[in-house]
């Protein structure tokens, strides 16, 4: 559907948790969230009726994330129903990996097209500090398991963070030498968690080409500009929310995992879609599409105007 500034949104993201079994220092805070009350959180069925009524509407593509999509029980039930939505052509789940040597084969036979997995450096030490304990050696077994599924191509996600994680750019980059992998730094949103940062901790992706001079531009992909080291097999991918923002091109919404429509991911606004059924379901997506603001004003603002974090929101 074509909203009111000629952007054809067909491409929604439903958080199916906001709880995750990692505590990355960007995202949650270190005590975890609140656990919502089992009738606050969408159902099932609720989240098939949402991707129907969006599909209707001229949604094709859905990426589930959350919190860890993994650790809802019903993930694999989510994925099929979601994936059987007529209309729907693709649907991909973003992940921190870890469960995915449990999950991957039976992903991928419910429907699940790719998947994209959050890996912001390669050093075990660096990673147990950026997710508050977590092992990169499970990430990498979870990266296995994905491709031994089929679950490619696979684009890893690394926040790039100031006087943290530079020195992990060239060793994530030499991962795109020999296999398709498509590594793509993304600039750390002053959201949630990091809203309070330092500035210093705020770095442009330019820094990238600094560390690789040798990356080639070679085109875009959506949101991201993509380069490719000479010989290399995958791509560079480059995403600067903040420093070029590409609200003009905006073609997604939002639903959270108790069931609010956020048009856009840096506004206030939410719609609430729980309870909801039939044509007023219809209605609520469909303003929902029409009232997307024609952009946010993070290079402007010092903090995101969400009142919730990414872990609430599904990135
Ligand atoms: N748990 C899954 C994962 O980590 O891939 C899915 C949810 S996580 C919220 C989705 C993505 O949002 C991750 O790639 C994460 O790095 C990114 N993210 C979280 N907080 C962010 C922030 N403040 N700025 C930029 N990216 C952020
Ligand atoms: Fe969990 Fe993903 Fe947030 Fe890290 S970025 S805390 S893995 S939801």
């Amino acid at each position: 559907m074509i909203d009111h500034y000629g952007r054809n949104i067909d491409y929604l993201r439903i958080s199916v948790t906001d709880l995750c079994n990692l505590r990355c220092v960007y995202c949650m805070p270190e005590a975890g969230v609140r656990r919502l009350r089992h009738n606050e959180i969408l159902r099932v069925e609720e989240i098939e009726e949402i991707a129907i009524a969006a599909a209707a509407l001229g949604i094709e593509k859905i990426r589930i994330t959350g919190g860890e999509p993994l650790i809802r029980r019903s993930i694999v039930d989510i994925v099929r129903r979601v994936a059987a939505a007529p209309g729907i052509r693709e649907v991909a789940l973003t992940t921190n990996a870890v469960l995915l040597p449990q999950f991957a084969a039976e992903l991928k036979e419910a429907g699940l097209a790719r998947v994209n997995v959050s890996i912001d450096t390669l050093d075990p030490e660096k990673y147990r500090e950026i997710t508050r304990g977590g092992e990169v050696e499970d990430v990498l077994r979870g990266i296995e398991a994905a491709i031994e599924a089929g679950l490619t191509p696979i684009k890893l996600n690394a926040v790039l963070m100031g006087g943290v994680n530079e020195d992990s750019i060239r060793p994530l980059i030499k991962m795109t030498e020999d296999a398709d992998f498509r590594v793509r730094f993304i600039e750390v949103m002053p959201i949630g968690e990091c809203a309070g940062w330092n500035q210093e901790r705020f770095i442009g992706i330019s820094r990238v080409l600094e560390e690789e001079p040798g990356l080639k531009l070679v085109g875009t992909d959506g949101v991201s500009k993509l380069y490719r080291k000479e010989g290399s097999v995958g791509s560079v991918g480059l995403i600067s929310p903040i420093s070029s923002h590409f609200c003009p091109s905006c073609n997604k919404i939002r639903v959270t995992s108790d069931g609010k429509l956020k048009p856009c991911l840096h506004s206030a606004e939410e719609i609430p879609l729980k309870g909801l059924h039939g044509d007023e379901l219809t209605a609520a997506l469909r303003k929902g599409i029409l009232d997307k603001p024609y952009k946010h004003h993070l290079e402007s603002e010092d903090a995101s105007n969400s009142a919730r974090g990414m872990s609430a929101i599904g990135g």
